[in-house]
């Protein structure tokens, strides 16, 4: 489990030695909308490209990244033997922009697989799904090998619920307009794929209506998302006698067997709800009607990777609809990140060779440093936490394990056979089985501590409570986040405070009930958790007085843990900056003193664009609030904040000191 700083990667480059007085918006007041005042320079100077749902600082490093990646890739050439990387790379790239080849064989690469679905009958059921959850999909439920919550060292099997094309049961389940207008594009791309596979109009649609009923039956007992946030409802563990006996229909010898693990005594069990209605529907449902679901299932899985045909359906859906997106990206950034995901790492080796200076990650470090000790202080410093507790915070602190850059150990890609006499799909598939097959191939063994949960080029960073490790990729590591040579000011508002973000959930909603070790222990006497609550209680209604877009509210449960994060980072960073000599200092820089750049800094990193569409699908699925209120909800619980800009009450961004939150 990952709890990162952004859902979706993608910065100014530039050269930010300071505050860029062009980010600005000089005829707002600080007071009346610091966001704004800080970014509507940029937000103007850089409106929505088409091709974007959402872009910001975050989005043009992400740009970058890619840049850089396809230069790598195309420098490869073709000339790699089979076999090697070189050649894995190359051709996987390369068979994604062949267009021509791609449209003359339209909807043939799935035949095979399409017609295996055609003809199972109920009996077969299990052992498609368990082949679906191999590098396919996730119909009805889906299944995953991670450390054990309660045993970190251990690996456990994992059932999750799942199959809802839609990701959020709140799209199936609302009747606002908003909703209803995605919900029914979906009905719609459903029908428009049979149609693709040779079904006609009628049967089509009543296909759709088939795999609508499936999936709104499964969002019905879902989960909400809020509940999903607290791992004590999810850890339920169930022996695999009792799987037999609770969800008879399915047939968990052949389940296993398709997933290709062995010697299972007992899984994890999050949602018990889901799972009994899984096995509700494999007996009521008609034979037809499973069929339909699992063929939209893999039809919609392989839709990105086809004829043009396919590819626009599934971006019409996806990307217009749901995201509000008006033009799909070209074909070689659709190529692109391909391999940039499935040989993630064998692209991230050739990506650090050439991009990540080796002094960048010493630096980093000395920074992190800092950061912890200015933690350290703060957990210290609490008025609110009894004694005892603050002795296991610090020893929590004090166990971070942190990875910088990129691992020390490769991924082993040889495996993976890239055939170009194979289709395009095929071959992603392939990839995808092979991943696959290595995440269910962890069980059994120890927990890997030395793997990394992101690649080198992806520009974001995690903490993993399971590990206890916070991980900053070398993409991030550049500038507006980390600059070596920029102004001090400039680096805690932007990298140290996702320093202390990562760090900060350690001790979020979630991650406070994680021990150093990793396990979930509870280390909090019950005074302190109450009052963690209420004080969490108190941001999280900050948040959720937020409206995002018409009527619809921030969900400030939801996103709590993020929150938390941010509200950490901005205080941990500000108080490890005010240790600086900088940061003691009162020299102006740019016309703005050394506080004033701080939090400049802070808002440019979220500095964004977004479509309406997109506010409203990430308040559905995205745990990360949006940029204005990571920057305005969360900067006024720091008084320095109101002193930097001389805000009074009276003002907008004004919050009375008693309203004000401090957790750490
Ligand atoms: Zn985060």
């Amino acid at each position: 489990m990952l709890m990162s700083l952004l859902v979706t990667m993608t910065v100014s480059a530039g050269n930010l030695k300071g505050v860029d007085r062009s980010n600005l918006d000089p005829t707002v007041a600080p007071g009346e909308n610091f966001y704004q005042y800080a970014c509507g320079g940029w937000m103007k100077a850089n409106p929505l490209d088409p091709q974007y749902a959402r872009f910001g600082t975050f989005d043009q490093l992400a740009e970058n990244s890619r840049e850089q990646v396809k230069d790598i890739i195309t420098s490869l050439g073709t000339s790699g033997r089979r076999g090697t990387i070189e050649q894995k790379v190359g051709d996987l790239y390369n068979m994604g922009l062949d267009s021509v080849r791609l449209n003359s064989e339209g909807g043939t690469p799935l035949k095979a697989d399409l017609d295996k679905i055609a003809r199972a009958q109920r009996a077969d059921f299990v052992k498609l799904i368990a082949w679906m959850h191999s590098g396919i999909g996730a119909p009805f439920f889906n299944s995953a090998v991670m450390s054990d919550l309660k045993d970190s060292n251990n690996n456990l099997l994992y059932l999750m619920q799942d199959g809802l094309g839609m990701g959020d049961r709140d799209y199936y389940l609302e009747n606002d307009a908003n909703t209803a207008k995605v919900r029914n594009a979906y009905s719609n791309y459903i029908g428009q794929l049979f149609q693709l596979l040779g079904y006609k109009k009628g049967a089509a649609t009543k296909a759709a209506k088939n795999v609508m009923k499936i999936e709104t039956e499964l969002a019905r007992v879902a989960m909400s998302r809020e509940e999903t946030r607290d791992y004590s409802r999810l850890y339920n563990i169930r022996t695999v006698a009792q799987l037999r006996t609770d969800y008879p229909n399915i047939n968990w010898d052949e389940y296993f067997a398709g997933i290709h693990v062995s010697g299972v005594e007992k899984v994890c069990l999050f949602q018990p709800k889901s799972l009994a209605k899984v096995n509700e529907l494999l007996s009521t449902l008609k034979e037809e009607q499973v069929r339909q679901y699992l063929t939209f299932k893999y039809a919609d899985a392989a839709a990105a990777y086809l004829s043009d045909d396919y590819v626009q359906a599934n971006f019409d859906f996806y990307s217009r609809a749901m995201s509000g997106k008006q033009v799909m990206q070209p074909r070689w950034k659709r190529a692109l990140n391909v391999p940039n995901t499935l040989l993630g790492e064998a692209v991230g080796q050739l990506y650090v060779k050439k991009y990540f200076p080796a002094d960048s990650k010493k630096k980093m470090q000395r920074l992190v440093d800092n950061l912890k000790v200015a933690l350290g202080e703060h957990i210290q410093g609490l008025t609110w936490m009894t004694p005892k507790t603050k002795v296991n915070a610090l020893v929590k602190l004090n166990s971070f394990t942190v990875k910088i850059g990129y691992p020390d150990k490769w991924r082993d890609y040889s495996g993976i056979d890239i055939d170009k006499s194979k289709s395009y799909w095929e071959n992603v598939l392939a990839a995808r089985q092979f991943e696959a097959a290595y995440e269910y191939g962890q069980l059994g063994k120890p927990v890997d501590k030395d793997r990394w949960q992101m690649t080198p080029q992806t520009v974001n960073a995690y903490y993993d409570p399971s590990t206890n490790e916070i991980c900053f990729p070398a993409a991030i590591l550049q500038p507006p986040y980390f600059d070596p040579s920029a102004d001090e000011a400039c680096n805690y508002g932007a990298i140290g405070v996702v320093i202390g973000h990562e760090m900060t959930h350690g001790f979020d909603d979630q991650g406070r009930n994680f021990d150093y070790t990793g396990n979930m222990v509870d280390w909090w006497t019950k005074e302190d958790a109450d009052r963690f609550q209420e004080l969490a209680d108190k941001l999280g209604e900050q948040y959720s007085a937020e409206i995002v877009a018409d009527d619809v509210h921030a969900n400030g449960k939801f996103t709590m843990g993020e929150n938390i994060a941010d509200h950490g980072g901005l205080r941990v960073s500000y108080s490890a900056f005010k240790k600086t000599d900088q940061g003691k200092g009162t020299e102006l820089i740019d016309g703005f003193t050394p506080d004033q750049r701080f939090f400049l800094s802070y808002a440019n990193v979220w500095a964004n664009n977004i479509t309406k569409e997109e506010i409203l699908r990430r308040t559905k699925v995205d745990p990360h609030s949006l940029g204005v209120n990571r920057v305005n909800v969360a900067i006024r619980n720091l008084e320095p904040f109101f002193k930097a800009f001389n805000i009074k009450a009276g003002e907008k961004m004004w919050r009375d000191p008693a309203e004000r939150v401090a957790i750490w």
